[in-house]
């Protein structure tokens, strides 16, 4: 089944079901606190905290996603994306447990040719908190799930909250076992890679006080009118309805490995230890090709900081990978025709927007495989000096040269030395980075005309690795 054909039966299921469908939001939205759109019940936070009333107590929505968390996952997991898009429905203060569980069970086992996918439902096996005796029961006594496959977990992985004093409680999750060839039996609990989480319910009953950790908080007691906010994730689903081994593999992305293949001459899946490798570039490619046509489509473009950052960073990686693939021409805008082919069914703005997506990616291309060609030079240079000299690690002011001539950040220059089995002196690249801020702020300070952009650009910079994750999601990763 197509992932457009997903869409459709999930939206389609619910609006039977007397909801609403709300067409997704922006991955950009006014809030201070997130950096991109990470959950379905994002755009319908007011709802649940009692600040607006919705217009109508059941809604359905298929959310655009991106969760940079989930970076270093991508192509080594079978399931992670940094773009994704989270189908859910949504009950404020109408139905709940009963309802939730009922609804999501229907459209996973009912067969195709009713509407459903049609999925075998001895694979299927539910997650519940410690103590929900309630959801246990619905799932044992009312669907008729064996008491072996419901699983109780804890708070980390079975209990939701905003982060915030607001409404939390109970979530149960429905996973998906792919067969022993992907690991070892035993439900969830035992192994999240073989049991594939589909679907997260959230059981939104109580009310979270002020204070506490993010998993550990104090419940002040439960909610006059629970809700309900549930996630399915698309791309998931897609992976076991097709057949394929992992997410980068589904009807929507497979072409960018495709293309990939195509223009670096190298063959996907070709097996042995390099093989895995370049598996996981070809994987890395289609992931952020996606979530950087996705942002662009937001109008996010590639700057130094906050969401500019990380669509830079995103398409560096893609020109890194295919390099490292063999790809010896630029190749974004292959990657980005691509995407755009596969998703515009399901959002036609790309395709109206085709050329500007286009034209910004590309342009980023070219700026990086400038300064990659003006610092690989000095880069060898550092290996072969740093061997010479009978050592492993690259020194300190080496890294500060790349990064100060160059304009390489710390983080290319690591990853590019891990490539050659080498190591960097952080360290020392950092107390040089500082040197120079003070060095700097004695100037500016002397001068009183600052050069305002360029501090701007040595901030960014500073940075270094942490960048990426540093201004991560207030909202907890977990959450749906
Ligand atoms: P996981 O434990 O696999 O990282 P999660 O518990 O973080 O997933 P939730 O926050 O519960 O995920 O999100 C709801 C659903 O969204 C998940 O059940 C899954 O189907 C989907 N999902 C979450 N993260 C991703 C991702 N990075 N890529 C693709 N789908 C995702
Ligand atoms: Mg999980
Ligand atoms: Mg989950
Ligand atoms: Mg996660």
């Amino acid at each position: 089944m197509q992932t457009h054909e997903i869409r459709k039966r999930f939206l389609d299921h619910f609006v039977a079901a007397g909801h609403t469908e709300i067409p997704s939001a922006s991955l950009v939205l006014d809030d201070p606190n997130l950096l991109f759109v990470n959950a379905g019940m994002v755009p319908f936070k007011p709802y649940f905290l009692g600040e607006r009333t919705p217009e109508s107590p059941r809604a359905t929505s298929i959310q655009k996603c991106v969760r940079t968390l989930d970076i270093e996952e991508v192509g080594i997991t079978t399931r992670h994306n940094t773009f994704f898009q989270m189908a859910g429905n949504f009950s404020f203060g109408d139905y709940f447990k009963r309802e939730a569980i009922a609804f999501a069970w229907s459209l996973l086992t009912n067969p195709v040719a009713d509407g459903g996918f049609g999925i075998d439902p001895t694979r299927l096996w539910p997650t519940v908190y410690l103590d929900d005796d309630e959801a246990e029961a619905i799932w044992r006594d009312e669907i008729g799930v064996p008491a072996e496959r419901i699983q109780r977990r804890g708070m980390k992985d079975n209990y939701w909250s905003m982060g915030v004093p607001g409404p939390c409680g109970p979530c149960s999750e429905i996973f998906y076992d792919r067969g022993p060839e992907y690991g070892v039996e035993g439900g969830p609990e035992a192994d999240e890679d073989r049991y594939i989480e589909i679907w997260n319910l959230v059981f939104m009953q109580n009310e979270r006080g002020e204070g506490g950790t993010k998993d550990d908080y104090p419940i002040l007691g439960p909610l006059p009118r629970p809700n309900i906010d549930t996630g399915m994730g698309i791309e998931r689903v897609a992976t076991i309805l097709q057949g394929v081994d992992n997410v980068y593999e589904t009807d929507l992305l497979k072409p960018v490995i495709d293309t990939a293949a195509r223009l670096t001459g190298r063959a996907y899946g070709a097996g042995g230890e390099d093989g895995h490798a370049a598996d996981v570039r070809f994987r890395v490619i289609a992931d952020h090709a996606r979530t950087a046509v996705m942002l662009i489509s937001d109008e996010i473009t590639p700057g130094n900081d906050g969401r500019g950052y990380v669509l830079r960073r995103l398409l560096r990686r893609i020109v890194r990978s295919a390099r490292l693939l063999g790809a010896d021409q630029p190749t974004m805008g292959d990657f980005v025709d691509t995407v755009i082919a596969t998703m515009s069914p399901s959002y036609p703005v790309l395709a109206e927007k085709a050329s500007s997506i286009r034209a910004t990616a590309v342009a980023e291309e070219q700026a990086f495989l400038r300064t990659l060609a003006d610092g690989s030079k000095l880069f060898d240079e550092a290996v072969t000096a740093t061997r010479d000299a009978g050592s492993t690690v690259i020194t300190g002011s080496k890294a500060f040269a790349l990064h100060d001539t160059y304009g390489f950040p710390i983080d290319l220059t690591l990853e590019m030395a891990a490539e050659a089995g080498l190591s960097v002196d952080e360290q020392g690249f950092t107390d040089l980075m500082a040197e120079q801020r003070r060095r700097a702020q004695a100037d500016a300070k002397g001068k009183k005309t600052g050069h305002a952009e360029e501090s701007v650009y040595r901030e960014f910079l500073d940075r270094g690795p942490t960048e990426f994750t540093g201004f991560d999601e207030l909202v907890s990763d977990a959450t749906v």
